[in-house]
């Protein structure tokens, strides 16, 4: 039988999202999304996993354009109350309000980075992207995009060398390539979502461009598969540390570095 292996740490889901009862939020089918969405149901389902540090956007603000202020600012509310939760900073590259609001929340030792949805916020991430990786470079600031125009994503983070992107739900070859080639090395991945199934995605990421570009994340789908995928992942032991918790280390030692 497999065993699982054991850590000295605990992973980091650096990429989770919340409802909260709002409008905008996902799901409306109560067993697919609505109540297991909730952070107290996903707070207990880290806990069986011993998981203590998440970072959400909430639903509403990802998956509309119409709230994201006032989502930004719950959340900034919200895990200043509550232990071992984190914050993007969604943005909008239409939306100026959301561009002040960013960059008072950058350098709160709570909030990892920016967070962009270009699909969800009905944008083209090439026309937008000078927009939003400028004002990311200036701040030194991570930005979390979910995969959009990918391919053109090592240009500018070749003309953008301060700023770091996580595309977010590793799938193959193109985020790959971003990654592998990109001049500074400042393109990550995340095993976030339901493309992590994909046989051997992991495996093959880690050969490619190494352990140390990628990080854990769940998008709220199934920490039963998301952790298994990665805890019993055809890699070494060390990758897995990486995967889990050492890359988010590095990447956010204002919020993880104890
Ligand atoms: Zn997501």
């Amino acid at each position: 039988m497999i065993q699982f292996p054991e850590f000295e740490r605990s992973p980091i889901d650096i990429h989770s999202h919340f409802n909260h009862g709002v409008p905008g939020e996902y799901g409306t089918v109560e067993y697919l999304n609505t109540s297991q969405c909730q952070i107290p149901f996903l707070l207990a389902e880290n806990k069986r996993f011993g998981i203590k540090e998440i970072a959400f956007s909430s639903y509403s603000a990802v998956l509309c354009s119409d709230y994201i202020c006032e989502e930004n600012q719950y959340l900034n509310d919200l895990v200043h109350n509550t232990e071992g939760i984190y914050q993007w900073a969604v943005l909008h590259p239409e939306q100026p309000k959301t561009f002040e609001q960013v960059d008072a929340m950058l350098g709160d030792k709570k909030v990892l980075g920016i967070k962009i949805h270009p699909y969800f916020h009905k944008y083209k991430m090439v026309e937008r992207a000078d927009r939003i990786f400028s004002f990311a470079n200036e701040r030194d600031a991570v930005v979390m995009m979910h995969p959009a125009a990918t391919e053109c994503m090592m240009e500018f983070a070749d003309k953008y060398p301060r700023m770091k992107l996580i595309i977010a739900h590793l799938a193959g070859e193109t985020e790959i390539k971003a990654i592998k080639y990109a001049k500074h090395q400042n393109i990550y991945a995340d095993t976030s979502g339901s493309l992590s199934a994909l046989n051997n995605v992991i495996e093959y990421a880690c050969e490619q461009i190494g352990s140390e570009k990628i990080l854990f994340g769940t998008d709220t789908y199934s920490l039963t598969f998301q952790y298994s995928r990665v805890a019993l992942a055809k890699i070494s032991h060390a990758e897995k540390e990486n995967i889990f918790y050492k890359n988010a280390i590095k990447l956010f030692p204002w919020a993880f570095e104890k």
